[in-house]
């Protein structure tokens, strides 16, 4: 039986590959930071979302080892079954903390987080309004719950109050956005669509993944950089960008809807606990970015920085209020080639085009980290001026 499925999948493979979309894996030989090990050769990592540098911190290895010996290396249960450990408990709690939010649910995954968050909550006479660019695993969540669905066009707030009208007589509404849209690093509205879920009667959830530890004089999110705190009925979020980088999602908010998610949600309900080192890490590291604002300062001056330059280099950048540059280039091979060159040069970016980013609008996508030096970011931009003379993009 195998063989014809097996000769359908190679043909399939074979055309990903001749569409140029296949993805081929950088294998990284050295823990994950801004310089990095691949082929033996030191390279400098752009495209991580290694945002506050804390990836391969010292002081979260030893909280890791600490949790490691004192409540041991897994669970083995899912959570209403065996409980969970004190050290989740507090996890949970700081993570409510940090966010200024009632409670906290954790998942493996933010995936896991978006993937559980809907059906538990909404039926089909609810309504879901998401934006158009939403991270694949909202889209996923959606589908596996009742709820009718409407979808506004990237952060436009005249589509979002079209869809609010046209979901006026659904008992619950929820609009859905990414704190931070991972391709051009525009932060949402969440003011606007604030304003207008009041208007509408709605409520409202946002995706911190790419904005947590980035947005915000303090890294609390686009609930700090709109002066939200506590107003958004729900936040998700991972532990796996800014955080540290290793592995957790959560979802944290309003109380009630936190206790329904620990009784309905089926990631939560059917999938293991987090391993209790990597909850004290997490632990450890909230602990850090309540203690000293160095690293989401140093974030901020290096992103400002690299825009900075390369705009004064006559790069076409997008504006952004994160972390993330994209560097825009229209043409998708030359997107291809210029990332290949980049890497020749010992920087490493990523090229993408359709059907990621929308037809001809191809570019490069810079993420900067707090693990930056000056002289690593100099080296980028220089990387990028010497090619860009070179393909002809800039002077
Ligand atoms: C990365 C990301 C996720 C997934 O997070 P994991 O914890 O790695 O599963 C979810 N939503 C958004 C917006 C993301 O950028």
């Amino acid at each position: 039986m195998y063989n014809k499925f097996q000769e359908y999948l190679q043909k399939e493979l074979a055309q990903i590959e001749a569409d140029g979309l296949y993805k081929n894996e950088r294998i990284i030989e050295s823990p994950q930071g801004a310089e990095i090990m691949v082929k033996g050769k030191k390279c400098l990592n752009f495209c991580a979302n290694n945002y506050l540098g804390l990836a391969n911190n010292p002081e979260l290895i030893e909280a890791a080892k600490k949790g490691l010996d004192a409540r041991g290396f897994g669970m083995a249960s899912v959570r209403f079954i065996c409980g969970c450990q004190d050290l989740h408990k507090q996890l949970e709690q700081k993570i409510a903390e940090f966010f200024g939010t009632e409670d906290t649910i954790l998942y493996a995954a933010c995936f896991d987080a978006n993937g559980g968050v809907f059906e538990p909550l909404l039926g089909p006479e609810d309504a879901i309004i998401s934006d158009a660019l939403n991270h694949a695993s909202i889209i996923d969540g959606v589908r596996l719950c009742k709820a009718q669905r409407f979808r506004y066009a990237n952060a436009d707030m005249a589509d979002l109050e079209a869809q609010l009208q046209a979901a006026k007589d659904c008992r619950f509404k929820l609009i859905v956005t990414d704190g931070v849209f991972s391709m051009d690093g525009n932060v949402c509205p969440l003011d606007k669509i604030y304003e207008l879920a009041q208007k509408y009667d709605a409520m409202v959830m946002v995706d911190e993944s790419h904005s947590a530890g980035v947005v915000g004089t303090t890294g609390r999110g686009v609930t700090e950089r709109f002066n939200l705190r506590g107003e958004i009925e729900i936040l998700t979020g991972t532990l796996g960008k800014a955080f540290g980088g290793a592995m957790g999602g959560f979802t944290t908010g309003k109380k009630e809807i936190i206790d329904m998610l620990r009784q309905r949600s089926r990631p939560y309900l059917f999938s293991n606990s987090m391993a209790p080192g990597l909850v004290a890490a997490g632990i450890r590291m909230f602990e850090m970015m309540s203690e000293t604002n160095e690293l989401q300062d140093k974030l901020h001056a290096n992103t400002d920085y690299f825009i900075k330059e390369m705009v004064a280099k006559g790069f076409d950048c997008k504006p952004s209020e994160s972390a993330i540059c994209a560097v825009m280039l229209y043409d998708a091979p030359l997107s291809q080639k210029f990332a290949a060159r980049m890497q020749d040069e010992g920087i490493f970016v990523t090229g993408f085009y359709y059907p990621v980013v929308p037809k001809g609008q191809a570019r490069i996508r810079v993420q900067i980290s707090a693990a930056h030096e000056k002289e690593h970011l100099d080296k980028c931009i220089n990387a990028f001026v010497k090619i860009g003379q070179e393909l002809g993009v800039i002077k």
